[in-house]
């Protein structure tokens, strides 16, 4: 996966998915959620997030209590030190892991904890999940990040267009 050729692709699409994301919030297509999800399966048929992890280097996930207790119990540390090598609370007061790329991304793009990760990482890129509608900004900047994303958004401009 080539993520500098992605980057720049976003770049330059940016300003016609800002134009996407505010025409899908006036219109509110009933079958939006249904089209996503068709053009995630898509998506993730060509895309291997083992050739790509840009996620994984580049932002930090929200780190819920229970994903710090699940996580801390599976290295067999104390929660609060699992806390204190790791974590930072950012400006919304959640906690999100101290240094990109994540600690816990190997050099194969394998997450060592990855039966454990937290939910915010099993759930990321967010294009299989129902209301899509209501993460359309979330969505346009993960365009940015994720090859997966973009490619949502390249058939959504081709659907509603
Ligand atoms: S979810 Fe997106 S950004 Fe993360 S590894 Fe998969 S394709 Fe890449
Ligand atoms: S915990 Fe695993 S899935 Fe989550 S950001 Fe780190 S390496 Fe990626």
């Amino acid at each position: 996966m080539d993520l500098k050729k992605h980057e720049i692709k976003a770049n330059d699409e940016l300003k016609l998915n800002k134009k996407l994301v505010q025409k899908l919030k006036k219109k509110k297509p009933k079958d939006l959620d249904a089209i996503v999800h068709q053009l995630h399966d898509e998506a993730f048929e060509e895309i291997d997030c083992l050739d790509c992890a840009n996620c994984c280097k580049s932002i930090s996930p929200i780190v819920r209590d229970k994903d710090i207790q699940r996580i801390a119990k599976y290295l067999r540390v104390k929660p609060s030190v699992f806390v204190q090598e790791y974590l930072n609370l950012d400006h919304e007061n959640d906690y999100v892991f101290k240094n990109q790329p994540c600690p816990f991304l190997g050099a194969d793009n394998y997450c060592s904890i990855y039966e454990v990760r937290p939910k915010a990482c099993a759930e990321y890129p967010h294009t299989d999940r129902r209301k899509f509608q209501q993460i359309l900004p979330l969505s346009l900047k993960n365009t940015i990040i994720c090859p997966a994303v973009l490619f949502v958004f390249d058939g959504l401009k081709e659907h509603y267009k």
